[in-house]
């Protein structure tokens, strides 16, 4: 079949609609549904002997160690539940540094004689033992230092995936090497929340607070995607390859229209969504929001918030469900940051906040004087935290997909700031402004701990989507994160520098107020003052897209690390070392292995995504554009032959394109075979050669698919890849 009969007929298929959509059982009640694969608390309860499980609660609820007779009692318990629900195997699910998910299976079963017996010990639930030596751990793990521990999270629930032919107990687990190092991205999450909670807590002490109980990291991270027919995606190496599309010219209809977004979400879309949802919500996934996204083709689910740690587990098993049901839909679900060229891509806005069942998110404003100074104490932390480490917070988004993204007028710039919104950005001047007798004079300023702050909107419509890090209303939210990103590095990495900025803020308070709490409000007062002093520079309420803010931002001294080799030398910097050195979150050893990955990951694909695009480019588009070009050179014989002259110069251009497509494509092939050197300098050759000549091949490639007659061309266009459904 040539290229585009393949096309037509795939085209057909849609027209036709010949998806069969599996419809849900409607009798299934949501209430009914929730959780019902996940070993909660609730079941564990009602499990469990009683002081068994009162042991278990408060070790998941303030952290420790559970005893080993304990743990035998709830791996027998969890098995039991397990094989209820038709389990026959166990996996310890754990997270690699590709920021994927992994899982070795083993089944419950043994021969004992002539039988099969199911047996799961408290040992086995504990720790793992996976053959993992080929994970990538960024030089972390010698072949000789191979070994490597799966631990029970024993703060995220067990639960049961359904497969087609059977299901599988999965228990969350850290994965670190026999030294203790952390190979995965749930340790040093685990980690960062200890730090957090450490340093909270001494601020809440310094309040009044006496038990507040444990203070957590929360997070809600909002999932941008892509939907696509997988029939035109199978057409296309490049997506099936890469996740993104390498060639492809401009659509006539983009987004320009802006009638996508919130638009009405196609019957095909919908019952995706809704069996999306059915499968989060027997996971225990509280998803909550789904609409249309800016660009054709792209959507956004959202679920309501939980503790950092298992909003991350949730949100690795909501990209499987994603992209797993999809394909029963005859659909393909993308997760890259930027799959097509000129339509918006794809983030992972992540939500973040601190707080407990007793003390509430300590970053809503509250009502009293008293209840604003420690919003303003945790709030001014975040802001100093952020100014400090802007390099880092960039450093920890890159990819080569989110570089895609960041700074290309649609995601947030490369360069870090934070929007407080008017109000709150009001009060923080008014703080800045207190010492100062002038500005006193004009009574614009602001007693902390004594003043009430204004009631803060948390809906204004002041909403700034080009501000890579903003307040909204009762929680920040980083949004240069890529849609494939796993959120945990992100997560660790504000759980450990905002940490730190508590730790600052405790430490200063405790020395000048002695323990004398009425020394509180003037020691805030001044301190609050110094540190918005120096670090308000960070604060910007206006256009991240302009011109004029790259300018001003370097006037302020602010990083803009455009791409992902600029910005990785930030991973082991000095204060990035030290920071999660006095968090106790990771060592430099493991910060460099995090690092290397990083290179590594960003010059595969670089490489992938080049040697895709000479394949692409040589065997389907250059002899696509061949065929064209005899065909019009034919066509003019024969009209000369007859005595018309059709020299309509069309056959000149499509030839020209042809012969520079060609060169451009051997131009880059020289680019691929001069990577030499060290990780970063690899990096800078990707980005400074490699990237630039892939753009110009891909420039001509999509000149030649608006002009070579489309019965030849034998890719799927952008048109019906974003609008056909
Ligand atoms: P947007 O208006 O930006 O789309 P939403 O109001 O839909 O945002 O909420 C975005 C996400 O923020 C949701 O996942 C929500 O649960 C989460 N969120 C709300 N409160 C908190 C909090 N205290 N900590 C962390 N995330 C939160
Ligand atoms: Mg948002």
């Amino acid at each position: 079949m040539s290229g585009n009969a393949a096309r037509r007929k795939a085209i057909e298929g849609i027209a036709s609609q010949t998806w069969t959509t599996p419809s849900l059982d409607k009798s299934d009640k949501i209430e009914d549904l929730y959780g019902i694969n996940v070993f909660s608390l609730d079941k564990m309860e009602s499990r469990l002997p009683k002081d068994i499980f009162k042991n278990l609660k408060n070790v998941i609820e303030n952290g420790g160690k559970l005893n080993d007779e304990a743990a035998e009692v709830v791996a027998s318990s969890m098995k039991d539940w397990a094989l209820a629900h038709g389990a026959t195997h166990y996996a310890h699910v754990f997270y690699p540094l590709t920021g994927l998910t992994a899982e070795k299976h083993d089944s419950f079963y043994e021969p004992s004689g002539s039988r099969m017996l199911a047996s799961f010990s408290g040992k086995t639930l504990i720790q793992g033992e996976p053959d993992a030596s080929s994970f990538p751990n960024g030089g972390l793990r010698a072949t000789f230092e191979a070994r490597g521990y799966t631990v029970w999270d024993i703060t995220s629930p067990a639960f049961i995936v359904e497969g087609i032919n059977g299901s599988t107990l999965c228990i969350p687990t850290a994965f670190v090497s026999w030294k203790g190092e952390a190979l995965d991205k749930k340790t040093p999450l685990l980690r960062s929340m200890q730090a957090l909670n450490r340093q909270a807590q001494r601020i809440l002490k310094l309040f009044g607070h006496e038990s507040p109980g444990f203070i957590a990291a929360t997070a809600g991270p909002e999932q941008e995607y892509f939907l696509i027919d997988s029939r035109l995606y199978h057409l296309r190496p490049d997506l099936y390859t890469c996740g993104r599309t390498l060639y492809g010219a401009r659509p006539a209809r983009g987004q320009e229209f802006e009638d996508q977004y919130f638009g009405t979400i196609p019957d095909r879309v919908l019952a995706y969504m809704m069996e999306v949802e059915r499968e989060a919500f027997k996971l225990g996934i509280p998803l909550k929001t789904r609409h249309n996204e800016v660009a054709p083709g792209q959507y956004e689910v959202a679920p309501i918030f939980e503790t950092a740690n298992v909003a991350h587990d949730h949100q690795q098993l909501t990209m499987t469900i994603l992209q797993k049901v999809a394909r029963k839909h005859g659909l393909v679900c993308l997760l890259a940051e930027k799959p097509f060229a000129g339509v918006n891509g794809s983030g992972k806005h992540v939500n973040w906040s601190l707080g407990g069942a007793k003390v509430g998110n300590l970053l809503d404003p509250g009502e009293t004087p008293h209840d604003n100074a420690q919003f303003l104490t945790f709030a001014t932390a975040v802001i100093r935290a952020v100014d400090i480490h802007q390099g880092v917070l960039r450093a920890f988004v890159a990819s080569a997909g989110n570089d895609h993204r960041l700074g290309a007028n649609e995601a947030p710039p490369a360069i870090l700031s934070i929007y407080l919104g008017e109000q709150l950005a009001r009060v923080f001047e008014q703080i800045k402004e207190s010492g100062s007798a002038t500005s006193a004079q004009k009574g614009g300023t602001l007693q902390v701990g004594v003043d009430t702050l204004p009631t803060l909107s948390k809906d204004a419509g002041d909403r700034n989507r080009t501000s890579p890090f903003a307040f909204t209303g009762n929680k920040f939210e980083f949004r240069a994160v890529g849609s494939a990103f796993s959120i945990a590095g992100p997560l660790f990495l504000l759980n450990t520098i905002i940490a730190d900025s508590i730790e600052f803020i405790a430490n200063s308070l405790e020395t000048v107020t002695k323990g004398d709490p009425k020394q509180l409000n003037s020691a805030l007062q001044k301190l609050l003052q110094e540190i918005l002093t120096e670090h308000g520079r960070i604060i910007f309420d206006e256009n991240g897209y302009s011109e004029e803010w790259a300018i001003e931002a370097k006037s302020r001294g602010l990083k803009n690390l455009k791409t992902t080799p600029e910005a990785l030398p930030e991973v082991t910097a000095k204060t990035t070392v030290e920071v999660f050195k006095r968090q106790s979150v990771l060592t430099e050893r493991e910060l460099e292995s995090r690092e290397e990955l990083t290179y590594e990951c960003y010059i595969n694909t670089v490489r992938t995504e080049s040697k895709l695009m000479l394949e692409i480019g040589r065997t389907q588009i250059y002899p696509a554009a061949l065929r064209y070009i005899n065909e019009l050179a034919l066509a003019r014989s024969h009209t000369a032959a007859n005595g018309i002259t059709s020299n309509d110069g069309v056959l000149e251009k499509v030839s020209t394109l042809q012969k520079d497509f060609a060169k451009s494509l051997d131009e880059l092939e020289e680019q691929r075979e001069k990577f030499t050197g060290n990780p970063h300098t690899k990096a800078l050759h990707a980005k400074n050669n490699l990237l630039p000549a892939m753009q110009k091949a891909r420039a001509l490639a999509d000149s030649l698919e608006e002009l070579v007659a489309d019965d030849h061309w034998p890719l799927p266009s952008y048109q019906e890849l974003l609008i056909l459904r």
